[in-house]
């Protein structure tokens, strides 16, 4: 099911903002670093158009659930970090998007777990996200 006014269905077709250095996507999942900003924001998105955490079928829980895991992995080998986040909000965009991402090795501790820390590291995404694809 795509829905065509929704800004992660046009990503998936490689069209709109939000499109960014893809690391897997299989008949279930689309796993992208972020498109802008620093290294190590990922999102796991449902291939379906489906909005909510409780709508997702036990297969697609089952494959964010172990992907979220081994992304969680990837980036902890691939990036020098403190801890990895992950949390489902859903308010912005209508189609389930799980968000992934680190706390970089020396973040202040006056950053809140999701402020953005402007001295976090920047580099190659599209590097990343190929070193990340071995993960999965
Ligand atoms: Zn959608």
């Amino acid at each position: 099911m795509v829905n065509d006014g929704c800004l992660i269905c046009q990503k998936h077709r490689g069209e709109g903002p939000l499109v960014g250095p893809l690391i897997h996507q299989d008949a279930l999942v689309f796993v992208a670093h972020r498109a802008v900003g620093s290294l190590g924001y990922v999102f796991v998105e449902t291939q379906r158009h489906v909005s909510s955490l409780a709508e997702l079928t036990d297969a697609e829980a089952e494959a964010v659930g172990w992907t979220t895991t081994r992304l969680a992995r990837g980036l902890c080998s691939e990036l020098e970090v403190e801890h990895v986040h992950s949390m489902v909000a859903g308010l912005g965009v209508a189609h389930f998007h799980q968000h992934v991402f680190v706390r970089h090795a020396g973040t202040p501790s006056s950053y809140g777990w999701c402020e953005p820390w402007p001295d976090a590291p920047q580099g190659d995404t599209g590097y990343l996200a190929r070193r990340l694809a071995a993960y999965l």
